[in-house]
Order: structure tokens, then sequence, then C-alpha cells
């Protein structure tokens, strides 16, 4: 496992997310100052006394003095104004400053970046750990988080290799397995492995809730149900954020959806019981691929 050896990281936006890592890089004995930045001053309160970070408060601009590498960890849309404050904050002096994110979205974070400095700068490194869960906020922290979870970044070609390395190195010391990818092709990817199964869980639970405001058909429910649900109780606004950013790529997997659901809809309609076999063996064979 590699060391992380940055002398003080500022973390914006102190939840589940940037909690963790706070928590992770403590936990593998990182010597360096932890600072976050989060309106929220319940967030900041609770960071400090579980031990995660060393200082904070509200005012970005004020949070910058030292710091050697700034995490994002706000919700998507929320990247906009932090990354500005950023670019009229950060002095050319700081250029060693390296700034990465952990948005669950990339191309519009690097269109906030582009937007903010003018271009895209070479100490930019965004990335996205493929890890979580439906908590949210700081006291969801967990060290653990990021063990043998892989972290995508999607560096521009542009990009310095020391502050690559030094990113690896960020997510290396909290026990994940980093990879590269393009920001077009993680959207898609994303889109299809996270972003729809999300819409699919909120949809599912809004369209049972709506029928019953007393959730009494809840009752009847099983491990499937439960299971299947479980993400629908992920935070609103991350989750709004992330299907207005990545629009595209997710209707472009809602329609591949749609056309699998009428296919499937045919086959119940018409009890073809060759279809939905075969479509169900597909399933279960796929699914295979965890076990
Ligand atoms: P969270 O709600 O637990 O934490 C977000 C924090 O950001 C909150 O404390 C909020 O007060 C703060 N914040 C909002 N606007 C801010 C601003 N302008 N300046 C500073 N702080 C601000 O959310 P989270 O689950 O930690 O998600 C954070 C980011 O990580 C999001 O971009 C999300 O897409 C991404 N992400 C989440 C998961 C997940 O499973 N939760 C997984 C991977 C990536």
């Amino acid at each position: 496992r590699s060391s992380c050896q940055e002398s003080h990281l500022l973390i914006v936006g102190l939840g589940l997310i940037g909690g963790s890592l706070a928590a992770a890089l403590r936990r593998s004995g990182f010597k360096g100052h932890i600072s976050a930045c989060d309106p929220n001053a319940s967030e900041i309160a609770l960071g400090i006394d579980l031990g995660l970070i060393d200082h904070g408060g509200s005012q970005l601009a004020e949070l910058l003095d030292d710091v050697s590498m700034v995490i994002l960890a706000v919700p998507v849309l929320a990247m906009e104004s932090v990354m500005t404050t950023l670019a009229d904050s950060l002095h050319r002096a700081s250029k060693n400053v390296v700034i990465t994110d952990v948005g669950s979205t990339k191309a519009t974070i690097r269109d906030c970046a582009v937007r903010a400095f003018g271009e895209m700068p070479p100490s930019v490194v965004l990335g996205h750990p493929i890890a979580g869960s439906e908590k949210s906020g700081v006291a969801a922290s967990d060290p653990a988080l990021y063990v043998n979870h892989k972290v995508i970044l999607t560096p521009e070609p542009n990009v310095d290799a020391g502050a690559l390395a030094r990113v690896e190195a960020l997510w290396g010391a909290a026990g994940a397995d980093v990879l590269h990818m393009s920001v077009e092709r993680h959207d898609q990817v994303l889109a299809r492995t996270s972003h729809l199964p999300h819409l699919l869980a909120f949809s599912l639970v809004d369209t049972l809730a709506r029928q019953d405001e007393r959730l009494e058909i809840f009752r009847y429910a099983a491990g499937g149900f439960r299971d299947f649900t479980r993400i629908a109780g992920s935070d609103p606004v991350m989750w709004r954020d992330i299907f207005i950013a990545n629009r595209d790529a997710v209707l472009s997997s809602l329609d591949d959806f749609e056309a699998g659901l009428t296919r499937l809809r045919q086959a119940v309609e018409s009890g073809d019981s060759d279809a939905l076999i075969a479509t169900f063996d597909r399933a279960s064979h796929a699914r295979h691929y965890f076990d």
C-alpha cells in the first residue's frame, strides 16, 4: 500500500465520501494536516470530534493557506462555485497545489474547471471512488470504505505526471485500486452500472408509495424487494445533481432499458414461456459474475 506524503489536505464537503477519505488516511498513519470546508457547521464540529480533521470552516477562500492538495467532495452541481472560488483564490505562487474530486459524474466537472480556470490546469486530476452507500453525512464515515474498491481517475492529456502520482498515492493510502479512464467513457459506464439502477429503484419505490400513502404493502415485501430498493434511500440532492449532470448518458441507457422492458412486457402479455426463460437465464448467468 502506498503512503500519502501531502503536507496539508483540504477536503471541501465533509460528508460520507470526504469524511471516509479522512478516516482512511488517518488509519493509514497519514502524518499531514487535514482541514475541511463545509457550510454545515455541525459536520465540521463532528469531524473534529471524531478526530478526522484538524480544523475547518465554512469560507473556502480563508482555508487555502499552505494547502498542498484540495479534494472536492461536494454534490456534483456544487462543484461549479467551488471551482470558481479556487480559481479566484489560489494564487500563482501556489500552482503546486493539486486539485482532485470524487464526483459521480465527470464531464460537467471538467467543464466547470475549464470555465473557472480558462483551460484545464495540469494540476487538476478528476476522479471517482466506486464505493459508497445510501448513507450520507460525516457521521457515516467509514475508514474501510475504499479498501479493495476501485477509484477511476480521468486525467486529461495535459495532466502533470507529478500531480497524477500524488492523487494515485492518496487513494493507494486509502486502500483503493486506481485505474484510468476517459471522462466520456466514465460517464457512459457509470450511467449503466450506477445511475440507471438508482433511477429504477427510486421509480419503483415511488410508484408503490404513491399507490399507498401509509406504505401498508411494504409490510408484505420480502428480502428481494428490500435488496432491490435499498439504494432508493440514497440522498436526494446528490442524485438530483447526478441526473442533471449526466443527462445524455442516462437517457441513452434508459432507452436500452425501456426496449428490454417492452420485450419482457410482451413476453408476459402473451405468456411466452420460451422468451421469459431465455431472458431470466441470460440475466441469472450474467449475475453469477459477482459470485
Ligand atoms: P454528503 O451529503 O454526505 O456530503 C456532501 C457535503 O458537501 C455535505 O456535508 C454538504 O454540506 C457539503 N457541501 C455542499 N455544498 C458545499 C459547498 N459549496 N462547499 C462546501 N461544502 C458543501 O454526500 P457524499 O455522499 O459524501 O457525496 C459527495 C460527493 O461524492 C458527490 O459529488 C457524490 O456524487 C460523490 N460520490 C458519492 C458516493 C456515495 O455513494 N455517496 C459515491 C461516490 C461518489
